[in-house]
């Protein structure tokens, strides 16, 4: 079976395919891509739903911001009526200062028991300190790419009009293997993995994904021309790919002209596929792009399940204030709603966001309102039944 980008056909119709990894529109599973991508597990989902009185999702509230906006969140999904156990998994740096580890193995198990998870950031030390959690966790199940839809939002005004593209970022090579090393004080080493089978399948998902959308685009992007080897091979590896799909256009950019293009002309760009640290670096940019990190969703999604977040970190400078826009993580909720097969569900909820965000006085300040996080989420509660 393969993820299925968009609940909704084709590219327009409605906001909601944000990104999407499931339900292909038969309600029934086809076989997989070549390399086995993603299984969905929609069927199975819907199942439980009708069945059961609640379905088991895995919790990650994280730190700085994330309890908050995972609070705010779930609140909002009860309102909206969504029978979901939340199983809660620690993970982070709030657990790191209690126990020295940034998940317990029976954290990591819990998310590969229920296989679909919804996670607010997690602080990661610049410069020291310990290897981000996220890695961890993305590696340990081989979430392979990070999907990231970058959609103007009705009625958030910035200087882009009608931008809609997905990012799909290779999500577990790179240089986040952490392989550095201080040869000497004046002397630092760090070294850049990419395999062909990553760079494959990656690329496989974002075609497998182009098509599903009616996407007509896909482009790689790349620093070719100075790592040759490297991204070279992610680049070939591309452009083998893209040999299958012939009614998709392929092309390949340079990273450096794919940020000026970005912030010049975004329109001409539909699907993007990058490795994993431009991949993270272009995602930021293309969340300026439709109105900041306050609403940039995202997903992690491998054959092992799927790990829903926003793109945003841990916001330690607003942590604590009450200020944070649980927008993003909403989105990624709506998404992950989604994936299980709970299209209506999600629809509303992400009805109400944009029925909120519309009116600049039911906004959180980063967008250029007055309202705190539990403001906010009074004010997509009021507009659920709307
Ligand atoms: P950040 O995304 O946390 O914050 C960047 C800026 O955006 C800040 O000014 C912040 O206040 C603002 N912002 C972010 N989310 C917001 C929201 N929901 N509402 C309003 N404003 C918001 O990036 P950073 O400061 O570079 O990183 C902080 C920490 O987060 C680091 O430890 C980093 O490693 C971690 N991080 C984690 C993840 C993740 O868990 N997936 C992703 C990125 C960064």
């Amino acid at each position: 079976m393969k993820p299925n980008l968009g609940a909704t056909k084709g590219r327009g119709k409605t906001r909601l395919s944000r990104l999407d990894v499931t339900l292909p529109a038969s309600g029934i599973f086809r076989a997989g891509a070549r390399e086995g991508i993603a299984l969905s597990p929609t069927l199975s989902y819907l199942v439980a739903y009708m069945s059961t009185s609640k379905i088991p999702v895995t919790l990650i509230r994280g730190d700085g911001i994330g309890p908050e906006i995972a609070d705010a969140g779930i609140e909002i999904l009860e309102a909206a009526g969504a029978r979901i156990e939340w199983i809660p998994v620690e993970a982070g740096l709030c657990l790191i200062e209690k126990c020295g580890q940034g998940i317990t193995p029976e954290g990591m198990a819990t998310l590969a028991k229920y296989k679909i998870a919804l996670k607010g950031p997690t602080t990661t030390p610049v410069g020291g300190g310990h290897k981000s959690i996220n890695v961890t966790i993305r590696k340990a199940l081989d979430l392979f790419v990070n999907v990231r839809p970058i959609k103007s939002i009705p009625g958030v005004e910035t200087p882009f009009k009608k931008v809609d593209m997905i990012i799909v970022r290779e999500n577990i090579e790179d240089t986040y293997g952490g392989i550095e090393h201080q040869q000497s004080p004046d002397l630092a080493q760090g070294l850049r993995l990419i395999t062909r089978s990553g760079s494959l399948r990656c690329a496989r998902y974002a075609f497998e994904m182009a098509k599903r959308e009616g996407r007509k685009k896909v482009t790689c992007v790349h620093k070719a021309n100075i790592m040759k080897l490297t991204d070279g091979l992610f680049l070939d590896s591309f452009r083998e790919v893209a040999k299958d799909y012939s009614t998709i256009e392929s092309n390949d950019i340079i990273v450096d002209n794919c940020c000026m293009q970005m912030v010049s002309r975004p329109q001409q760009f539909d699907v993007l596929v990058l490795p994993n640290l431009f991949g993270d670096i272009v995602s930021d940019l293309g969340a300026g792009l439709v109105g900041g990190l306050g609403v940039a969703s995202g997903a992690n999604i491998g054959e092992a399940g799927a790990i829903f977040e926003p793109v945003h970190g841990s916001a330690p400078d607003i942590a604590g204030k009450g200020l944070a826009n649980p927008t993003a993580f909403l989105f990624s909720a709506c998404v992950m709603l989604r994936h299980m097969g709970l299209i209506e569900l999600g629809n509303r909820v992400e009805q109400a966001i944009f029925k909120t965000l519309a009116n600049v006085a039911t906004r959180t300040k980063d967008l250029g309102g007055t309202l705190g996080t539990k403001e906010y989420t009074k004010a997509v509660i009021a507009n659920l039944g709307a």
